[in-house]
């Protein structure tokens, strides 16, 4: 159970605390009952960083109001500066604060979401290193050149293991973030900086459970304090069944006997990891589950592998080798993808069977891993002190700092 004295802060006198202006607002604006503990950035951290369930989303760093958190030197969110104990990080987690199950209304009867149109797509002229088709760079550099967007939150390969977020305000830019890295890159982080005065409509390109923290945080807004999510006009989610830690990963693929010098991709496609070289030569093609000890622990409690919260979704799977599958959910969705016409060859998908096999075993995996039950009709939000319980004696439950952390909280908490 959590102290009481220690959540308060023992012999604190009253002070003007920004946590409760976050949370007043949200219990006041939307009406939500309760929303208990106060939660200071190393309680997060020991339940999901330290627990290795951490999925590297970014949302607690966008959240933050006092940018007290950013990217730590080992890939993980850490902080930075004091923390307030305002709780937004547990609140805005997708493994700890809230249910991206009720969020995003999952339904086991229907698990791949509403859909306003499925297509099978190719760019007309496929950017260098697309993934597949080339459909996200495509639709998001027409709609920028065709002035319908001012920048897109994405991820770019730094490699052919490692991303990095970026805002890109230009088509250049985009294209240069073309394909995917199997490397989560807390893209949401970008969500709290400044963008150029001129950057009013932004595009999100991200995994499922970045698209459920970029909705947490757009539907539950707060009043002092703005991000650059009230600016994201269209939310684009990848298929997603995990990702990986690129420092467990590249060792093994080395350990395969790949020249990691050779390696420009990295594909997962029908059940097996494929690493290519430059002109998309096979140098390894191996079942992933053999990488299983590289992928993300927290990834196995995710249960939405189609983006639902997204207003459309793309990935390969129901499509052939060099397209992109395209399921559009929404209006905000379906208007992008009027407005970028031409720039995609595409056909329509009237069966959707393996995206469904696969949105289905993520939702199996989600139910035999998650600790706290999964309930799409439960409270949206979970506390610290649930939490604590539901983990209390598993594999996942909380853990305290590794040594250069816990100096650290002694001395910012
Ligand atoms: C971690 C991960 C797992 C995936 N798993 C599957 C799967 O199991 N089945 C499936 O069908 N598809 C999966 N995909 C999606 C697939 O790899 C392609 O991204 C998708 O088909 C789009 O291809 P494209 O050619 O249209 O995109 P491109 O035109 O190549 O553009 C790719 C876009 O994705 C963004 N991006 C790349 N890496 C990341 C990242 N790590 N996080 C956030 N954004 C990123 C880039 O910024 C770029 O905008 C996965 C993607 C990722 C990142
Ligand atoms: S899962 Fe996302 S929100 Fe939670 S601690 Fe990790 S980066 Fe932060
Ligand atoms: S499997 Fe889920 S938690 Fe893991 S990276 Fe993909 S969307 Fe995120």
């Amino acid at each position: 159970m959590v102290d009481t004295e220690e959540r308060v802060g023992a012999g604190d006198a009253p002070i003007e605390d920004p946590a409760r202006d976050v949370r007043d607002d949200i219990m006041d604006a939307y009406g939500v009952p309760e929303m208990l503990d106060k939660i200071w950035f190393h309680k997060t951290a020991s339940a999901v960083i330290d627990a290795d369930r951490c999925v590297g989303c970014g949302a607690c760093i966008a959240a933050c109001p006092s940018k007290s958190i950013g990217a730590g030197s080992d890939g993980l969110p850490t902080l930075v500066r004091m923390c307030t104990g305002c709780s937004a990080c547990w609140d805005y987690c997708p493994m700890a604060g809230f249910r991206p199950e009720r969020l995003n209304h999952q339904s086991e009867e229907d698990p791949v979401g509403p859909i306003q149109e499925a297509v099978s797509a190719r760019a007309v002229l496929r950017p260098d290193g697309a993934q597949d088709g080339g459909a996200v760079t495509a639709l998001l550099t027409t709609l920028m050149e065709r002035g319908h967007i001012d920048a897109v939150i994405m991820t770019q390969k730094l490699d052919a293991f490692v991303g990095s977020p970026i805002l890109a305000t230009s088509p250049e830019q985009i294209r240069t973030g073309a394909g995917s890295v199997y490397h989560q890159s807390e893209a949401l982080a970008v969500l709290n900086e400044r963008a150029p005065e001129h950057v009013e409509r932004i595009a999100f390109v991200g995994t499922p459970c970045q698209i459920s923290g970029l909705r947490a945080i757009q539907k539950f807004p707060w009043e002092r304090r703005e991000t650059l999510a009230h600016k994201v006009v269209l939310a684009i989610g990848l298929f997603c069944t995990r990702s990986f830690d690129p420092k467990k990963l590249i060792p093994m693929v080395a350990g395969e006997g790949v020249n990691l010098g050779k390696v420009k991709k990295i594909d997962i496609r029908e059940g097996k990891l494929v690493a290519a070289g430059e002109g998309g030569e096979e140098l390894m093609k191996k079942p992933v589950k053999d990488f299983h000890a590289a992928s993300l622990k927290g990834c196995d409690e995710c249960a939405d592998f189609a983006a639902l919260g997204a207003d459309m979704v793309v990935g390969n799977i129901g499509s052939e080798p060099g397209t992109s599958t395209v399921l559009i959910r929404t209006d905000a969705g379906m208007e992008a993808w009027v407005k970028a016409a031409g720039a995609f060859e595409d056909a329509p998908i009237d069966e959707l069977s393996a995206v469904k096999r696969l949105a289905l075993r993520n939702l199996d995996r989600a139910k035999k891993n998650l600790q706290r039950e999964y309930d799409p009709e439960a409270s949206m939000w979970v506390s610290y002190t649930e939490h604590l319980e539901d983990y209390e004696g598993t594999e996942r439950e909380a853990a305290p700092p590794p040594p250069f952390r816990s100096h650290h909280y002694t001395v910012a908490c």
